[in-house]
């Protein structure tokens, strides 16, 4: 008997995005399964939890170095969850999934902590299906907040599906929650790459080059095109590495190594404070910590960490 082989055995492998912050949620979004009763039913379910924002920062109930963002029908009362925000995320294996904002934490118990994401992500006090979850529910808030009216008539918007869509009552139009796509970079010469740093980094740290895919552009050309215009170098071959939900507010980082066709670096001041060609060595350097300037890349969470990670540990 012959056994056959499938194309996805010959190209098996891990999926790099199960390495990246925000890359883990499991979340059941019911999409197809949603009508008008659903946010009420779900809310109402006594397994219902519920991921909290004061503005752009999640609650997270904190003891020692574990984390609890999911918080039960009471306890977000308690907390004062304004009702008109929230929003049906989907459902995990205890039961339903929502999100909603707070009135501002002026008076947080000792043991609830508001975070910002990035924070979040790099103490590490949550498990990647639960971090998964509030970049869901960061972006979902951040995406009705800002479209409570109508692009396309001015009038106001009415939420459907418990957050799927918002549909306008005057003109039908159906507008659903975006995604921003987002090219994310390492260029490669053979044993260097080029990292770049802006003025609002870090100090010491440098990362991979990135920029929007914009309107009628492939991933490709939106590598090439970035890359030119931040660093002023020409790219031919482009592979894809990994993607990483970004929820700052809504974008999907996608990640790829380049191949650089010419060196000479000239870089878009107006971008970039620096911008050089870095070698293996230092590289690795920095990943470890180790750098003699004190140079490092961005932490593990981030994609750019994992685009330089695979570049240095490739000993061809
Ligand atoms: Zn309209």
């Amino acid at each position: 008997m012959t056994i056959m082989s499938s194309f996805f055995d010959q190209t098996a492998c891990v999926e790099a995005s199960h390495l990246n912050g925000f890359a883990g949620n499991r979340l059941d979004r019911l999409s197809e399964a949603r009508d008008e009763t659903s946010l009420a039913a779900a809310s109402a379910d006594p397994r219902a939890r519920f991921l909290l924002f004061a503005e752009e920062r999640v609650l997270i109930a904190v003891n020692g170095q574990a984390g609890e963002a999911a918080f039960d029908r009471t306890a977000a009362e308690g907390l004062g969850i304004l009702a008109g925000s929230l929003v049906l995320l989907g459902a995990a294996a205890g039961g339903p999934r929502l999100a909603g904002l707070v009135e501002a934490p002026d008076n947080l118990p000792e043991t609830i902590k508001a975070i910002d994401l990035r924070s979040l992500a790099n103490q590490g006090l949550l498990n990647a299906a639960e971090l998964g979850a509030v970049a869901q529910a960061r972006s979902m808030l951040a995406w009705h907040a800002n479209h409570q009216y109508c692009a396309r008539c001015g009038e106001p918007t009415l939420m459907r599906g418990g957050g799927v869509r918002r549909d306008c009552p005057a003109c039908s139009a159906q507008h659903f929650p975006r995604v921003d796509p987002v090219a994310i970079m390492l260029t490669i010469d053979g044993g260097r790459c080029v990292l770049g740093r802006q003025a609002h980094f870090a100090p010491g740290m440098y990362s991979a080059l990135a920029g929007f895919v914009e309107p009628g552009e492939t991933i490709e050309d939106a590598v090439r095109r970035e890359t030119r215009e931040e660093a002023g170098i020409d790219i031919g071959r482009v592979r894809y590495h990994s993607s990483q939900p970004w929820p700052f507010v809504s974008s999907l980082m996608i990640g790829c190594h380049c191949e650089a066709l010419t060196t000479d670096l000239n870089p878009d001041d107006s971008e970039l404070e620096d911008c050089r060609w870095f070698d293996r060595d230092e590289v690795r350097q920095m990943i470890a910590g180790s750098h003699p300037g004190g140079l490092i890349v961005p932490p593990r969470m981030a994609i750019a960490n994992r685009l330089i990670t695979a570049f240095a540990e490739w000993d061809g």
